[in-house]
């Protein structure tokens, strides 16, 4: 039996927390699904449609948002219930954080960005894997009596509803050191309200845009089109853009049907986030740009005429 633990935020489920079900039922015909906290009760009905036996909500009064190491005492707790061959998570930051907390407590190997996963009788397992932000796919054995791994976002298609499975709530004990690392306040939504990683369409800019202000047309363009905005390191280390909106290896992984790069260069490190993006735009002065080697379209020219342009032709599109 494998257990998926999946990512909701606040009662809204991260995409990817499917993938990981349906990539756990290619591997296992018994699957069990955790979700931790009372917002979860939102999300426990249509995760119970994708096939798994029992859908496990762990709820306690003292977990009202995102809180790490509780999310690993509830899933370690159940663990030693159900004995799983395998605990699967879809390889987002706050799935990654508690699988990490698991993997510390148990004394574990944890294998992170996974594209494919073949559990072993034996204790070894076999996993392929990116690495260096995607640019090689290393091939590991993981010698562990529980696996412990994390789906690279979007390596595993979601498969549509299968079935009904049962809801089962727990309350986990949990100590106040479990609880020390949680959410107090949030602050510095994006701009157009659409998120990152449910985003069908993102505007992204670079160094090119040239500063915070740089970003007002871009953010024109993105309310028209209903997009999130991202942008690229630099950008962030700047200080021009939250680091939330960033883009890459150490920024969100995104795959969008459209990502528009304004003034972006196309590092690896940013085409680590973004290349399983299914159309990509490149806006840029430079025609010999790595980001060249990744687009389907480009346009070469500066962002700062091209953009007012787009925007404009895509408002008179919507008259
Ligand atoms: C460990 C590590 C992790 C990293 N993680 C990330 C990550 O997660 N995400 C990330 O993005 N980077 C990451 N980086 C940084 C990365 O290597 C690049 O430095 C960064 O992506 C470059 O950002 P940029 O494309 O905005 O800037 P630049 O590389 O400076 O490119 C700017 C581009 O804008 C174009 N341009 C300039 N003016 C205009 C204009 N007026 N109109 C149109 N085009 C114009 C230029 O031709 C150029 O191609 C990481 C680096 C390291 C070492």
């Amino acid at each position: 039996m494998i257990l998926v633990i999946v990512d909701h935020d606040r009662g809204v489920l991260d995409p990817t927390s499917v993938q990981a079900i349906s990539g756990a039922l290619a591997l296992d015909s018994e699957v069990d699904v955790l979700v931790v906290g009372a917002a979860g009760r939102d999300v426990v009905g249509e995760l119970a449609s994708f096939g798994a036996n029992t859908v496990h909500l762990a709820v306690h009064d003292s977990v009202t948002d995102f809180t790490p190491v509780a999310s690993a005492r509830a899933a370690l707790e159940l663990i030693s219930r159900v004995s799983p061959a395998a605990v699967l998570v879809t390889g987002t930051p706050r799935g990654n954080e508690v699988l990490a907390h698991i993997a510390a407590i148990l004394d574990l190997p944890m294998a992170a960005e996974c594209l494919e996963i073949a559990l072993g009788n034996d204790g070894v397992h076999q996993v392929v894997r990116n690495r260096w932000g995607g640019n090689i796919m290393e091939t590991a054995r993981v010698h562990s009596t529980l696996l412990l791994a994390a789906f690279a976002p979007h390596a595993v298609r979601a498969e549509s509803a299968v079935g009904t499975g049962t809801i089962a709530e727990f309350t986990p004990a949990l100590s106040d050191a479990d609880l020390a690392v949680r959410i107090l306040d949030r602050v510095g939504e994006g701009a157009t309200g659409v998120g990152l990683t449910e985003a069908r369409v993102i505007v992204s800019g670079g160094r090119g845009v040239g500063g915070p202000e740089g970003f007002a047309i871009l953010e024109e363009l993105a309310s028209l089109l209903d997009a999130a905005i991202g942008c690229s390191r630099v950008v962030t280390s700047n200080g021009w853009r939250p680091h939330s909106e960033q883009v890459g290896q150490t920024g969100t992984k995104v795959a969008p049907d459209l990502y528009i790069a304004c003034g972006i260069s196309g590092a690896t490190q940013h085409i680590a986030g973004c290349r399983t993006s299914k159309t990509i735009i490149a806006i840029n002065t430079d025609k010999d740009a790595p980001i060249m080697g990744y687009a389907h379209y480009a346009v070469i020219g500066d962002l700062h005429t091209i953009l007012p342009e787009l925007v404009a032709a895509t408002r008179a599109a919507k008259e």
